[in-house]
């Protein structure tokens, strides 16, 4: 769990901190309420604390010197304050300071919250710097280290390319103009060839004397710009907003392939992926086999002990069924007690062993509803030989789970 350094002297205010911090962010806080105790804390614990939330008026503080106590040790600091004149923000922003914060309402403390949360991400966020001098390399690279980023840098096109094939995990690219081996624009189509918009945003970076530059990278693919010389808090600004919109696209992207109930993946992105497959699979002559499930007198059991009891066992189905195959092959809530298979690399003469133990393993699963215990069973259809299409093989499958639901249900039939 991680460690927070509140430095407050407003007891109420420090307790309601406490309270939401602990609550939004499953984070242990520690109080101090001057720069005396928070010395005394930091002397001892300092090597848990993962930020520091500092008022800036303390009864023994009002110049910023809790800031410097909190840098000496390099814990991140976010400065709260009741007013903020122009001296008070120039100072604050004159010193290594994560954000700061005006305790205006509730607000306020959303912001706090937003902040530290914000901060525990960025050091999980790699930016790769792409600039060949070396002072304004170390300048961005300190403005970035400030906010916890973990900072990658290029010097030239080659390198930047190099280091963004063998590192997966870069979210944010800045992007200078001049470079010696190419220009920005350049470096970008190639960059854009393997990465699109929604998977790495990159920020084009340049002088102000050619101000038609930003268009050409906005329109050829940058997400933003930035125009040199610039303020600390404007790079910062454009990196949250472009990274909150990276989160923002791939989290409804998932929720546009996966079934909100069961968290499998749904119907729509079945078809999206196991064509792929199928062909794939056909080039290379590999094996591989379609199943249809349906879930037996589902209605029963909604009509038995209710829909939400029904929705419980569709969730521990699709749990089992997420267990019981590959990661690599494509499970998905078909339709409403009905799910869908496609596993790679199944070969025919084991297709039948592996479902059947699946089909076992989901009647020997009791669910307990207030006193009565009960158990559902599933029927299954397979298709193992390779047909001219995937919708062959899929009403194939649906035929055969169509003569084991005739033939008594909770069986398989190949
Ligand atoms: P069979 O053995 O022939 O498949 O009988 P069945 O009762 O399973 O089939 P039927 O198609 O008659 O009924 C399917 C039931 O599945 C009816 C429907 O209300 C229920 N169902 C579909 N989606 C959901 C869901 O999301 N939650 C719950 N609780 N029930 C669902
Ligand atoms: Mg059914
Ligand atoms: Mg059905």
């Amino acid at each position: 769990m991680k460690t927070i350094l509140i430095i407050e002297d407003n007891i109420s205010y420090a307790h309601v901190l406490t309270t939401i911090l602990t609550a939004k962010l499953k984070v242990r806080p520690l109080h101090a309420m001057d720069y005396k105790s928070a010395q005394k804390i930091l002397k001892e614990q300092s090597g848990e604390i993962s930020i520091a939330l500092i008022d800036f008026y303390l009864p023994d503080s009002d110049k910023g010197e809790t800031i410097d106590l909190v840098n000496e040790y390099n814990i991140p600091a976010i400065v709260m304050t009741a007013s903020l004149s122009e001296n008070t923000l120039e100072l604050i922003q004159s010193k290594k300071v994560f954000d700061y914060v005006i305790k205006e309402g509730p607000h306020s403390t959303d912001y706090l919250i937003a902040a530290v949360d914000r901060m525990f991400k960025n050091r999980n966020t790699k930016i790769l710097v792409i600039d060949d001098s070396l002072t304004t390399q170390s300048h961005i690279r300190n403005l970035l280290e400030i906010h916890q980023y973990i900072v990658l840098d290029a010097r030239n096109g080659k390198d930047a390319l190099n280091i963004l094939n063998s590192d997966s995990g870069i979210k944010v690219v800045l992007l200078d103009y001049n470079l010696p081996d190419t220009n920005g624009l350049a470096l970008m189509r190639q960059i854009r060839a393997s990465y699109p918009m929604n998977k790495l945003a990159i920020i084009g970076i340049s002088g102000e004397e050619n101000p038609n530059l930003s268009i050409k990278f906005l329109k050829e693919g940058a997400n933003d710009f930035l125009t040199k010389p610039f303020l600390s808090e404007q790079l910062y600004c454009r990196i949250t907003l472009n990274i909150t919109i990276l989160e923002q696209f791939n989290s409804l992207y998932d929720m546009s392939i996966t079934d909100h109930l069961t968290k499998i993946y749904n119907r729509r992105y079945f078809f999206e992926l196991a064509p792929k497959m199928f062909k794939n699979n056909l080039r290379q002559g590999a094996p591989f086999t379609v199943a249809m499930i349906d879930i037996d007198h589902f209605k029963i059991v909604n009509d038995t002990y209710g829909h939400m009891a029904g929705d419980t066992v569709l969730k521990s189905i699709a749990a089992v069924l997420k267990k019981s195959f590959r990661e690599s092959d494509v499970i998905a809530r078909y339709g409403g007690e009905e799910f869908s298979v496609f596993a790679n690399n199944m070969k025919n003469e084991d297709a039948f062993r592996i479902f059947d133990n699946f089909r076992k393993k989901i009647e020997n699963m009791k669910y307990k509803i207030s006193d009565s215990d009960f158990n559902v069973t599933v029927s299954i259809g397979l298709c193992t030989e390779a047909m001219e299409s995937l919708e062959d093989m899929i009403r194939s499958a649906d035929n055969n789970l169509y003569t084991s639901k005739k033939t008594g249900r909770n069986k398989v039939t190949l």
